[in-house]
Formats: structure tokens, sequence, C-alpha cells
């Protein structure tokens, strides 16, 4: 098997007495893609930076960090060759419009004027933006102001795509499109590396997810795996409080796990008819039976919600 494009072993950072990244060591296989799923603050943004080399990593004789066999301490440059950024926050660049955008970034990689003009065109019409070429950065939507974000970070053709991210606040329906952009660059080749606080993000496109909270690594694996062998496979949500209530007093059955810390009363099984039993006497819209996903995983994680604010 080829190398790992990325090595990180046992790395800190800490801002004052925030430890943003604590002792955290993964690595990500070529052609695959790498999610970092967690709240605000869990520290994946501050893991992105050290990465492509714009935050600086606690100097520690146990951490190693390797990006294509380059420490991004010292061979920055390097890595920026090899890998596409895209941030957190579009720094697309609102004077010029979104051509020139692209071609300014060209310029940094070199790149002749010819094969910058072919890759634009290109990347634009991957990205459905053809039309756009011509528009100012303030005349395009969320969603088309972060697909050109994307398309700009793949101009040089780089082997890493690091995305700091990518659909957050944008609708489903460009969500859908990205992630479809994102499979297809893997199924090319592309290695992928993301950030994400939604789970359904990292469940569709990431085959590894590397749960974050508080800047520790809570747990890490293919989605689908965690889910098997962490959480019980159903979950049944009283809606309704009153029932809830009564619900409540009774004892639990069983082979079923109750958690009174969610804001409803909530069940979990590996039997779908226990569950069943339990909401036998509630109507239509009283209750929610469903298979758990990775936001419960989470939650039975660290007591807190993916989508929580600090
Ligand atoms: P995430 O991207 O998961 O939301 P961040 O990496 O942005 O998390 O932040 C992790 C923690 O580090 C937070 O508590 C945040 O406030 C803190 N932090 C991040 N960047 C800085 C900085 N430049 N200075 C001080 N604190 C920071
Ligand atoms: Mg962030």
């Amino acid at each position: 098997m080829a190398d790992p494009v990325l090595i990180v072993e046992n790395l800190h950072k800490s801002y004052g007495p925030i430890k943003a990244v604590d002792n955290v060591s993964f690595s990500v296989p070529q052609a695959s893609c790498f999610g970092f799923l967690g709240p605000n603050g869990a520290g994946k943004s501050t893991l992105m930076r050290i990465l492509y080399g714009t935050a600086e990593r606690e100097r520690r004789p146990e951490t190693a960090v390797r990006v294509f066999g380059f420490d991004p301490a010292q061979n920055e440059l390097d890595i920026k060759f090899l890998s596409g950024v895209v941030p957190q926050d579009n720094n697309l660049d609102e004077e010029l419009n979104v051509e020139r955008n692209l071609l300014v970034y060209s310029k940094f990689y070199g790149m002749k004027r010819r094969e910058a003009d072919g890759r634009i065109d290109e990347l634009l019409s991957f990205f459905e933006l053809s039309e756009k070429r011509k528009a100012r950065i303030r005349e395009l939507s969320g969603g088309m102001k972060r697909r050109l974000t994307i398309a700009r970070a793949l101009l040089h053709a780089p082997r890493l795509l690091i995305l700091d991210e990518p659909t957050t606040g944008l609708d489903p329906q460009v969500r859908h499109l990205i992630w479809d952009k994102l499979r297809q660059l893997k199924k090319d080749g592309m290695t992928i590396l993301l950030t994400t606080h939604y789970m359904d993000e990292a469940y569709q496109i990431c085959d590894t997810i590397l749960i974050m909270d508080k800047g520790r690594k809570a747990m890490e694996g293919p989605p689908q795996d965690l889910l098997d062998s962490h959480i019980e496979r159903y979950v049944l949500e009283i809606v309704k409080p009153d029932a809830g209530r009564e619900i409540a007093s009774m004892p639990v059955p069983e082979g079923v796990r109750s958690d009174p810390s969610r804001d409803r009363l909530v069940f979990y099984s590996n039997e779908a008819h226990v569950l069943r039993r339990i909401a036998k006497n509630l109507g239509h819209g009283e209750y929610h039976l469903r298979e758990s996903n990775l936001e419960d995983l989470f939650l039975k994680l660290t007591g807190r919600a993916l989508n929580e604010l600090q």
C-alpha cells in the first residue's frame, strides 16, 4: 500500500489555558476522505491550520506531523504546492471578478496564462459557475462563493484538498452538489481532508471520521463501523412531553437504554420491536422511531449535541 498522505502523532496546541488540540494522532491514506467531526470550538480549524502551516504547533519531542513527508513547520511551501486549502471563511477578493480571483492564484503557482485559462474553464464548468466568470464576488450567492473557493484551491491540480467546513450555512441543494463534486474528486484519486459539524456530511462523504471534542480525539473509524460498534441500532424519541412523563415513570424494559439528559425522553435499543412496544399507546406524531446516527453517538460520547453553541 502507498504511504499515507498525512501522518500526525501526538499533536498539541494551546491558546493560553485553552487546549485547542490535545494529543491528537491519526493518519490519512491516499485517495480517501478523512473528516473531523465536532462542535464549534472542538479544535478542528486549529488542527487544519497547523497542517497547512498557518498555525504553529507546540514543540514536543513526541510530536510528529508529516504531509507528503514534509513537516509544515519547516516546508510550508512544498506542502502548499501539493495541497489546496479551503479555509473556514471564503477569503475571496471582493474587488475582483470570478475569473480574476482565480488568475491571481494561478500567478502565485507560476502557471502560464494559457494553462491557467484552460484550467479556469475546466473548474468553472465542473463547479457549474461558467456563467459567472465575469461576475463580481458580491453578486454571488453563498453557495457560489463556496464553490469558487473550492475551485480556487484546485487550480494547481493538488493531490490533497483540505476543506474547513465546506458547506456550513449553505442550503441543502448546494450541499449535495458540493458532496457530489468531492466524491468525484476522490474517485479521481484526490485525498480529501475536511472538518464539519454536520453528522450527515461526515456520514455521506467520509471514509473515516475522527470525532473531536474539546481538542481531544473521542473516537475514530469508518462512520458505519463506529455506529455498529458503539451505539444501539434504533432510537425512540418521545415527542409529546406529557406522554413522555407517563412513560418515564414506568420501568425501562430489558435491552433498552434511556437517556434522561436530553430535552425529550429518548430510548435506545438494538431491537426496534422493543421500542415499538414502549410507544404502543402513542399516536401519530407523538413519537419518532428511527435508526441511530452520528449525532446520537456524539451525544453518547460527550453528553452534548454536535450543533450546541459554546
Ligand atoms: P473549531 O474549528 O472546531 O470550531 P477552533 O480550532 O476554531 O475550533 O478553536 C478551538 C479552541 O481554540 C476554541 O476554544 C477557540 O476559542 C480557541 N482558539 C482558536 N484560535 C484561537 C486563537 N487564534 N487565539 C486564541 N484562541 C483560539
Ligand atoms: Mg472551525
